[in-house]
């Protein structure tokens, strides 16, 4: 077994909206039963870490400060500890890459009864806990990562990008367990994606795969909405471009004045759900997955009423949908080009110039590499 050093170099958030720092963190010398040690060679910023960052996310997270932000990443198993294959029976050994959900009880309502894992309210998730205390290391942008014992644990095939298993572990997963919930997209639905984001940018490819007729994506800036392009999206309606009653009137225009059979809410923006009502056809579905902040908008219920509107929350991801996101990345490699996301590279010691690139848009998804 390689060697474990007893400290490594990890990103530490000690106070809200104050720099991240670099400090040497301990390492778990021993491990629970169930649980693994491994080295996150690639972790990837999300959106919900800029809420976390600045105290805006749904979960409070200044309780455990000081904590080890990130958590979208993969990692190489250097210590299996008692486990010898992955969620669905993949044999796992000491080198195989690795993606993981968090941690679930498996003994409340919601894991033994209604199997929805991800409602679970006794889940561990990642960074939720101080890195002063033991196992010290949940979260991604660190050199070590432990892996609690009941995280489903998901090898990562051969053919799947590091980069890309990373950007999977919270993005393509969160899309994937949306599309569960959505159910069918048929070859006659057109499909409005709000948000080119990398949530946005992979509803926009899962929408197409699914064989949606038409998909209008809505968002910006321009490089985004020419990624959407090339992975699906029909039509394209810049955020910068046109306002909010222009958005509207394209999307009625493109649908012949019904509206979308189905919308997805990717952006997170506040104003986006209530915008995004008004875009669906009378008995048409809403999908919200980017609603993770705390901000409160006025809506008129009648317009879900009068509709017939179904709307679907959904929330992170279970087990099998990291497994459906692997193969979803493995199987369409050559369709959709994954790299385009993944663009820029940052050393763990930059680690403030990604969060600042993912902030301000410049970068989709600023990739951490903490051995570069
Ligand atoms: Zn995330
Ligand atoms: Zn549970």
């Amino acid at each position: 077994m390689a060697e474990i050093p007893k400290t490594c170099k990890a990103a530490v958030l000690n106070r809200l909206k104050q720099p991240i720092s670099i400090e040497e963190v301990k390492v778990p010398q021993e491990l629970e039963p169930g649980a693994m040690l491994v080295r996150t060679d690639v972790a990837s910023l999300c959106g919900s870490d800029i809420h976390m960052w600045d105290g805006t996310i749904m979960l409070p997270i200044e309780p455990f400060l000081p904590i080890i932000p990130g958590h979208e990443m993969m990692g190489t198993i250097v210590d299996p500890g008692t486990v010898s294959c992955d969620a669905v029976g993949q044999p796992l050994r000491e080198g195989d890459r690795i993606v993981w959900s968090p941690a679930t009880c498996g003994q409340c309502f919601w894991c033994r009864v209604t199997k929805q894992e991800s409602l679970c309210p006794n889940r561990r998730n990642y960074n939720f806990a101080s890195c002063r205390n033991y196992p010290y290391l949940l979260g991604g942008l660190s050199q070590y990562c432990y892996v609690y014992p009941t995280s489903g644990k998901i090898r990562i095939p051969d053919e799947v990008k590091s980069e890309w298993a990373s950007a999977a572990s919270c993005a393509l997963r969160t899309v994937v367990h949306a599309f569960e919930k959505l159910g069918a997209v048929h070859d006659c639905d057109t499909v409005v994606v709000q948000g080119a984001g990398p949530v946005g940018l992979f509803a926009v490819a899962m929408a197409s795969k699914a064989g949606a007729s038409r998909i209008i994506n809505i968002g910006a800036p321009q490089v985004r909405l020419e990624i959407a392009r090339r992975w699906g999206a029909n039509h394209v309606i810049s955020v910068d471009k046109a306002d909010a009653r222009q958005r509207q009137d394209q999307v009625m225009t493109l649908t012949g004045g019904r509206g979308a059979d189905i919308v997805i809410e990717a952006s997170g923006a506040k104003t986006a759900f209530r915008e995004g009502i008004d875009m669906v056809r009378r008995g048409g579905r809403y999908l919200v997955i980017g609603q993770t902040n705390m901000d409160e908008v006025s809506i008129a219920p009648s317009a879900i009423v009068g509709r017939e509107m179904t709307v679907f929350g959904s929330l992170s991801a279970e087990t099998t949908d990291y497994y459906k996101a692997m193969e979803f990345l493995r199987n369409n490699r050559d369709r959709f080009d994954f790299d385009a996301m993944v663009g820029s590279r940052y050393p763990l010691s930059k680690v403030n110039e990604a969060y600042e690139a993912m902030r301000t848009f410049s970068v989709i998804k600023p990739v951490i590499l903490p051995y570069g």
